[in-house]
């Protein structure tokens, strides 16, 4: 069964998209069956996995508003995984949710039939709490934040706790902080080491011990339709989402031996 992790943040250029596009080739360079859903009407995720918006019809619109299913909608990318592409016409999705049934559902519902065809589910959500954001979280098992360490970090890390709060108890009460990333790091600026320990203090364990270094190799991938270990390999900034691959599975693998020894003892 797919795990579904949604990379999100209210925030924008965060790296968000950087995250979706970058894990989830990594993850599938390890082996992992892994799906990158873009809902982001921006698009970037889709023409950062070399798939031309234009000609990728139908979307994650199509399938929101009933009118694709998810086998009809996806696509391979070049990279190892699959991919729920977006364009524009996301943008109008907002407004014809609005009177659909149970239309913070339609994501989860549309993904339902697909969850054994992959081990990770990856959503990439766009710069706002919107609909389309809330038909995330509604499907996912977890959230992934991204967040640069900077002054206003932290303040707007307590909006999206408190909005997590309320989809847990209105829509999806399994949704689980998977984990914190600090992403563009700067080591030599003394304000991302103090709200990089800030971060720490709060949420402990809930932050992942791999740093995303701030790396141009990951800001010029995108522009060459390519995840960064397909454009260059051994860049600090492959290097980087390798590991955190490598992190996420090992924490599952931790994860699954402590409900094990629970189920045992139990
Ligand atoms: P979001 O999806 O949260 O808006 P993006 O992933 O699009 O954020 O990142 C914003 C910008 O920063 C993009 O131009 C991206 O290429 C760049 N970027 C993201 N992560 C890094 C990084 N670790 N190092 C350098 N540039 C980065
Ligand atoms: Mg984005």
């Amino acid at each position: 069964m797919a795990r579904i992790l949604a990379v999100t943040n209210q925030k924008g250029g965060v790296g968000k998209t950087t995250t979706a596009v970058n894990l989830s080739a990594c993850l599938a360079a390890l082996g992992q069956r892994v799906l990158m859903i873009d809902l982001d009407p921006q698009g970037n995720g889709t023409t950062g996995c070399g798939i031309i918006k234009r000609e990728a019809l139908p979307t994650v619109y199509q399938l929101l508003i009933g009118r694709s299913t998810l086998a009809q909608a996806r696509l391979k990318t070049d990279f190892g995984f699959d991919i729920l592409p977006a364009n524009r016409e996301l943008a109008g999705a907002e407004v014809d949710l609005i009177d659909m049934a149970g239309r913070e559902y339609r994501l989860r519902d549309a993904l339902a039939p697909a969850l054994g065809d992959y081990d990770f589910i990856l959503m990439d959500c766009p710069p706002a709490l919107n609909m389309l954001t809330v038909n995330g979280l509604t499907a996912a098992d977890a959230v992934m934040i991204p967040m640069q360490c900077e002054y206003y970090a932290l303040e707007g890390l307590t909006d999206l706790v408190a909005t997590l709060k309320k989809v847990r108890v209105h829509l999806n009460a399994r949704l689980e902080i998977e984990g914190l990333l600090r992403t563009m790091f700067d080591p030599r600026s003394t304000l991302t080491q103090q709200v990089s320990g800030e971060l720490v203090e709060h949420f402990g364990d809930k932050v992942y011990r791999t740093i995303i270094p701030r790396n141009v190799r990951l800001a010029e991938a995108p522009s060459y339709g390519k995840p960064v270990i397909a454009f260059d390999r051994l860049s600090k900034g492959a290097q980087a989402y390798s590991a955190l691959a490598q992190e996420l599975l090992d924490r599952q693998a931790a994860m699954g031996a402590t409900t094990e020894l629970a189920g045992a003892s139990g």
